[in-house]
């Protein structure tokens, strides 16, 4: 078999180049026997890679860092982070490297990635690596996240290492390799602001505003622009993740992007019955990051960012904090509306209602909701069942029947509109049950469970004959869910 050598894309190195303060160079740990376990074809052919050259023993070794393409530097990112609340100044990438950057035909710039490439300067005495379910669990959700529309990180591949790894017992070892607009995290922001440099910190902010906010460097006040910017990202993204019922379980500063972008993966997981307490990280006995906490959280996270900002947003410290504090106040405003109109579409509400009309509509539904403890998904995707005259199915997972026949009464006097609802309640979401039935074959070699359910959610909208399971809530012998954070 002849393969090419190279790589068919060009890789750039702009954030090390910039900001080498930010970043150390590194390299890749060996992997004993490297083999490819999942591909993104659309994504590879999307940054004009060549999908039978990434199969190829040379793509794989780009995969993995073991071979760096031209034009690319390696570097493990450097940032802080609160974690659960508590600060560390120097959290970073321990066992991540940033291969660099492609920029596509469209002049899109996009960060590779690779995730358990082995241990850094910055791994504090973890052991660098990941293992098969994680990195596979990585792929599922945020390819998943990508077809329900929501801004997030990619999954461009997943390669078994043959390296054994230790958890709790022995796991075989891969690399994730990841695909994002940028890995900037309110931590990196935090970072160099801690380092008290402050041209430092400007040309992070200018870095930041030229990748992702453009607009904003014309703006009087560019920094001011910036962080207003990423307020609004991040609140629409936090409605997005609400109104699919998805628990991200870590929002510690450093797994918050400045893109407006999901990032990091571990103990996420989407709601069955909906419960704003909902908590799925072993390590979340607090329920700091609970679902129904999550916007609150995001603007605490937001706040963090902010104060790193203070130097460059006035030369007056007050003056810097009235600034600070107007632009973070305006976050609960567009988190509500944002979530608002998400609520109307799944509800299929005209334009034509009111908001005197939806709203109070809207709200008696999430205390109906939450009294039923009716699976979420399938609730939504139910009720253009009952639109079209067919209420039976979503009647039966309810438990107070009298109250859902109530409001669906006042509901239906709106005249929703069942093919707008169809278009964003999907029928498929990776639920836990699914995951982790994936997750095990895979870890075992049996990648059919994980390939069956990507059909599944990676088409979330449009409903098929023979994948009834998946739209299916746990079988009740599948207990409490719990996963386990950066394993
Ligand atoms: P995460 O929970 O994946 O967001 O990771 C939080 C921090 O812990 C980051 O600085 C990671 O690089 C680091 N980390 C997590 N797992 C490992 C590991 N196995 N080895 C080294 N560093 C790790
Ligand atoms: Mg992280």
């Amino acid at each position: 078999m002849s393969v090419a050598s190279r790589p068919t894309v060009s890789f750039d190195n702009q954030f090390s180049r910039e900001l080498a303060e930010l970043s150390l160079p590194w390299q890749a740990e060996e992997t004993p026997d490297p083999h490819l376990l999942v591909l993104n074809e659309p994504l590879a052919s999307d940054l004009g890679f060549d999908s039978t050259w990434l199969r190829s023993p040379d793509g794989v070794a780009l995969l993995t860092g073991r071979s760096v393409p031209d034009g690319a530097t390696p570097v493990a990112q450097a940032y802080a982070g609160h974690q659960f609340g508590g600060y560390s100044p120097r959290l970073g990438d321990g066992r991540a490297l940033l291969l660099g950057e492609v920029v596509d035909d469209a002049g899109r710039r996009r960060d590779v990635h690779l995730k358990g490439s082995g241990q850094t300067p910055f791994a504090r005495g973890g052991d660098g690596l990941a293992a098969v379910g994680p990195m596979l669990r990585e792929y599922i959700v945020s390819e998943a996240m990508h077809a329900l529309g929501i801004p997030t990180t990619r999954a461009l591949a997943v390669v078994g290492t043959g390296r054994s790894v230790y958890r709790e017992t022995r796991l075989p070892g891969a690399v994730l390799a990841r695909v994002a607009s940028s890995h900037l995290r309110v931590g990196t922001f935090q970072y160099a602001r801690a380092t008290g440099d402050t041209d430092l910190l400007r040309r992070l902010a200018d870095h930041a505003i030229a990748r992702h906010y453009p607009h904003a460097a014309g703006a009087d006040n560019p920094y001011l622009q910036l962080l207003d910017d990423v307020a609004a990202s991040q609140a629409e993204l936090l409605a997005r993740w609400m109104l699919v019922g998805f628990v991200h379980g870590v929002m510690n500063t450093d797994n918050m992007t400045i893109s407006g972008e999901t990032i990091d993966y571990g103990p996420c997981a989407f709601m069955e019955a909906f419960d704003p307490a909902t908590v799925y990280s072993s390590i979340d006995t607090g329920g700091r990051y609970a679902y129904g906490a999550q916007p609150h959280i995001a603007q605490w996270n937001l706040a963090r960012l902010a104060e790193t900002l203070l130097p460059l947003l006035h030369h007056d410290q007050e003056q810097a904090v009235e600034l600070a504090t107007t632009s973070l106040a305006r976050f609960p405003t567009t988190y509500s509306s944002a979530w608002a109109t998400g609520m109307r579409a799944k509800l299929g509400l005209p334009d034509t209602v009111s908001a005197k009309d939806a709203d109070p509509l809207v709200d008696d539904l999430v205390t109906l909701l939450q009294q039923q403890r009716a699976d979420y998904t399938s609730f939504f995707r139910g009720l253009s069942g009952v639109v079209r005259g067919d209420a039976e199915p979503t009647r039966s997972i309810v438990e107070n029947m009298t109250g859902f026949d109530a409001w669906v009464q006042r509901w239906l006097e709106l005249q929703p509109d069942a093919d707008t609802m169809d278009r964003v309640n999907p029928v498929y979401v990776p639920r836990n049950h699914l995951v982790e039935e994936a997750l095990a074959a895979g870890t075992d070699g049996d990648l059919g469970p994980l390939t069956r359910l990507l059909d599944a959610v990676t088409d979330p909208y449009r409903e098929r004959p023979g994948l009834e399971r998946y739209a299916e809530p746990a079988p009740a012998d599948f207990g409490p869910y719990r996963t386990f954070c950066g394993t």
